[in-house]
């Protein structure tokens, strides 16, 4: 007897607008590009691509790393990337946390037999920079420092140039989040000398999810290669993952990389290089600040203090008489519309209005303005 044939028809996904925490709406022009025919992965011509691809990623990291390139998996799989090739059993590792990524950030820490050293923050408040050079200084022995640039779950970004020349000064690696960051705040590895960071293919890139921008310093390189314990996770072991991105010489099979999406995230990197990343973050800035204007005189009011507070990710106090569940599920019957619902210790308290990529456009802020303004004064 074979299993029942359930016969399901094709799946037709509803248009929404996408100003959420991620993904953001995607450009017609990649899924374009995402629809053209299917390669082999050890093709020249896809390889040709792959060059590309590392190239403008340099571009968007601001970076002459070498080793840059797309993880074949969500921006989680480049914060597991990072963690399990720099730590090794029994490492000191400082862990900053003010939200939901820095606790993941703490569990991948603890799965690598590292030994964390926490520094807490308040959910919306920047990483401190003064409790954080504490903890430098009563910890001796600390082997990387890692914190997210742009904490999502919160809105705050911290000061990521304070805290990669902290780590230098005690002699520690960097490990930076920039999954919000990049491409809609100066992330820039070189200048400010981080070691290892990873970002996501759907937030302002305004690719589709799935795929996760990493870059390594030659230092975290050789780290990695001076290991004594092999990288626990074969999957994302760098010494093997060298010999399929690596540009020189013959490429070795590691996994079938994922052609179509890959183009697409090459369309959003191309897109990125025209409009040029100086003018990609003053957009950002410019969107929100339409959008503050607009949130402030419906009497809504910001989680996060001006000076810390990301243009991509605006997250907002619900007004105490509304329903939290109720007005988004409103916004995405009625108007199409997705933001975001809070996490962890802000649930059901903020919303998040995403402004990232192809989403931070006047379109956009003045579509979210009225669909709120409706909700709240129906
Ligand atoms: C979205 C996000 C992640 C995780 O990315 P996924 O693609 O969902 O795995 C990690 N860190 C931050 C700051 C994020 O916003």
């Amino acid at each position: 007897m074979l299993v029942n044939n359930p016969v399901i028809p094709a799946f037709i996904p509803p248009k929404r607008t996408l100003m959420g925490p991620g993904p953001s709406d995607v450009p017609q022009r990649i899924l374009d590009a995402m629809q053209r025919p299917t390669i082999g992965h050890l093709d020249p011509a896809f390889q040709e691509m792959m060059e590309q691809i590392k190239s403008l990623l340099r571009y968007a990291f601001q970076t002459n790393n070498s080793l840059t390139f797309p993880v074949s998996a969500p921006g989680s799989a480049g914060m597991e990337m990072c963690f399990v090739n720099l730590v090794e059993p029994g490492d000191k590792v400082l862990i900053c946390i003010n939200g939901v990524f820095g606790n993941r950030m703490l569990e991948n820490v603890k799965r690598c037999g590292g030994v964390p050293v926490v520094v807490e923050d308040d959910w919306g408040k920047p990483v401190s920079i003064a409790k954080v050079e504490q903890a430098l200084r009563d910890n001796a022995g600390i082997k990387v420092l890692a914190f997210v640039h742009a904490e999502t779950s919160t809105g705050a970004q911290s000061d990521a140039r304070s805290l990669a020349a902290l780590a230098q000064k005690h002699g520690a690696f960097t490990i930076m989040d920039c999954v919000t960051s990049l491409g809609g705040t100066p992330v820039l590895i070189d200048e400010w000398g981080i070691d290892a960071a990873y970002s996501g293919s759907q937030k302002c890139l305004s690719c589709t999810p799935g795929l996760s921008p990493v870059t390594f310093s030659d230092r975290a390189i050789a780290k990695v290669k001076s290991r004594k314990m092999p990288v626990q996770s074969w999957f994302l072991d760098l010494n093997l993952v060298l010999g399929y991105w690596q540009s020189s010489g013959k490429r070795t099979y590691h996994h079938t990389a994922p052609i179509n999406p890959l183009y697409g995230l090459h369309e959003a990197l191309v897109i990125l290089s025209e409009e040029g990343l100086e003018s990609a973050w003053s957009r950002h800035r410019a969107m929100h600040e339409q959008l503050k204007t607009g949130l402030e005189s419906l009497g809504l009011t910001f989680v996060v203090e001006a000076s810390a507070r990301l243009p991509q990710l605006n997250s907002i106090w619900i007004p105490d008489a509304v329903d939290d569940a109720a007005a988004r599920g409103k916004l995405l019957s009625e108007f199409n519309l997705e933001i975001g619902a809070g996490l962890g210790a802000l649930a059901g308290k903020v919303w998040r209005i995403g402004l990232m990529g192809y989403s931070a456009r006047q379109h956009n802020v003045d579509f979210c303005l009225k669909a709120i303004r409706r909700v709240l004064h129906k």
